[in-house]
């Protein structure tokens, strides 16, 4: 029996004598440093040999190429072109029509008020009307009278002219029945002076 326990010492002191080469063949590496350095380190990537040259137009065009989208691009819109600013003139308070104002039915003599009557409005609709059949400027050379304007010019006591409702005009360009003709249908008496080269018209 003793010599049993003495055979079993033995062989329990070989023991790791006999592991000992399988932890270094790695049966045995839990707790031990790693004795194999890794040998094979992985091959450097063959990059093909790119100048600076050849790189920087890639990487300038990648940052400053807008990106390749299905963008539809914004319409060409014309510059907006300049408004002309409109004429700084104050509203002519003096208009009776479009093409009629106060002034030009002033009295002639220069001595009185100008307006010793007003422009009947049916004579200013009617005068634009005529001027609006001539399609250029027409003048009138005598509106207004006072009585003594309208004595001195040899008008009939009861005319027209002193109250507002007969005017002389002439068309430049138009003759002096031309016109007259363009008074027609107006409702209005129409009296031509051919050799002064005027029209008197008058409404009722
Ligand atoms: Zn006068």
């Amino acid at each position: 029996m003793e010599s049993f326990k003495t055979l079993f010492l033995i062989v329990l002191c070989l023991l790791p004598l006999c592991l000992l080469p399988l932890g270094a063949k790695g049966g045995i590496t839990k707790n031990k440093p790693t004795l194999i350095q890794p040998t094979l380190r992985p091959l450097p990537v063959q990059r093909p040999s790119l100048q600076t040259e050849d790189v920087l137009p890639q990487v300038q065009g990648v940052l400053h190429d807008p990106p390749i989208q299905d963008e539809i691009p914004p319409p060409e819109v014309p510059p907006p072109e300049p408004v002309p600013e409109p004429p700084a003139e104050e509203p002519d308070a003096d208009a009776l029509s479009p093409h009629f104002r106060l002034q030009e039915f002033r009295c002639n003599c220069g001595t009185c008020s100008g307006f010793t009557a007003y422009p009947d409005p049916q004579l200013v609709a009617v005068l634009e009307a005529i001027r609006m059949r001539c399609g250029s400027p027409v003048i009138i050379t005598s509106g207004i009278r006072c009585s003594f304007e309208n004595d001195a010019v040899g008008g009939v006591p009861n005319s027209y002219h002193l109250i507002g409702k007969a005017a002389d005009i002439y068309c430049p360009g138009l003759t002096t029945e031309e016109l007259l003709s363009r008074t027609d249908g107006l409702g209005i008496l129409a009296i031509p002076y051919y050799h002064q080269g005027f029209i008197h018209i008058q409404i009722q």
